[in-house]
């Protein structure tokens, strides 16, 4: 960093884009489980913007730069749509929505797909 920012500085800096990062990706996961891709992608894009601000700032501080927090992109084990490609659901007629999805693995069952939840209920995953 050009800034001849203190320790104490650097820090307060880190731990601000860590709270930033941390709620956007909440924010992230409510929009995907409530269907709302637009609003989605805008976190997603967000996220990808502040991440290398924030490893810049780990490197500035001497620290090993932590691997992006973003949630991984959702797939729909049944038909492969995701947050950024979804299809259309033939019964609404709009993008489709997660009815099922592990946030933390970025798998779901999306609203088109309604034939897949049996099989994702009883754990199926592929
Ligand atoms: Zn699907
Ligand atoms: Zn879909």
């Amino acid at each position: 960093m050009a800034l001849n920012l203190t320790d104490d500085e650097l820090f307060l800096i880190h731990m601000i884009l860590i709270e930033f990062e941390d709620r956007q990706v909440g924010r992230l996961g409510t929009a995907r489980v409530k269907g709302r891709v637009t609003e989605a992608q805008t976190i997603a894009r967000m996220l990808e913007e502040v991440g290398p601000i924030r490893r810049k700032v780990e490197q500035a501080r001497g620290l090993e730069p932590r691997e992006h927090a973003a949630l991984p992109e959702a797939v729909c084990i049944e038909c492969g749509c995701t947050d950024r490609r979804a299809c259309i659901d033939e019964s609404t007629l709009l993008t489709c929505r997660w009815i099922r999805l592990d946030v933390d693995t970025g798998r779901g069952v999306c609203s088109s797909c309604r034939q897949a939840v049996n099989r994702w209920d009883k754990g199926d995953r592929a």
